[in-house]
């Protein structure tokens, strides 16, 4: 019996091709590591390096050869790329939660 789960990489899987900030050459940490979008053979993780604090977007591939990834400097935190990725319309959470980011500053102000 073959119980191997290669066919379908765990994002985890992925995350580990990120080893290596290209910009410190610091190790990075999988934990770090966000998925931004997720489209099976080609997701879009977000990754900040625990050491120089500059983030990198990486597309990772999956290919009948094998998995590749592509990494590119960001200065987007893992919030704007969400943003920038759905701009077409604003999600009703992101709405909610400015709202009530809002009214809790005027809470504040309001004494
Ligand atoms: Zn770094």
């Amino acid at each position: 019996m073959n119980n191997n789960q290669s066919k379908n990489n765990p994002i985890q899987e992925q995350i580990k091709l990120l080893q290596q900030c290209p910009i410190c050459k610091g190790q990075y940490d999988a934990k770090q590591a966000k998925v931004v979008e997720e489209r099976g053979e080609a997701n879009l993780i977000h990754i900040t390096c625990p050491h120089c604090s500059n983030s990198i977007l990486a597309v990772v591939v999956i290919s009948q050869i094998g998995m590749s990834s592509v990494g590119m400097m960001t200065d987007l935190g893992e919030n704007d790329v969400k943003r920038l990725r759905n701009k077409n319309s604003i999600s009703e959470d992101e709405l909610l939660d400015f709202h009530s980011l809002l009214q809790s500053n005027q809470l504040n102000f309001s004494k």
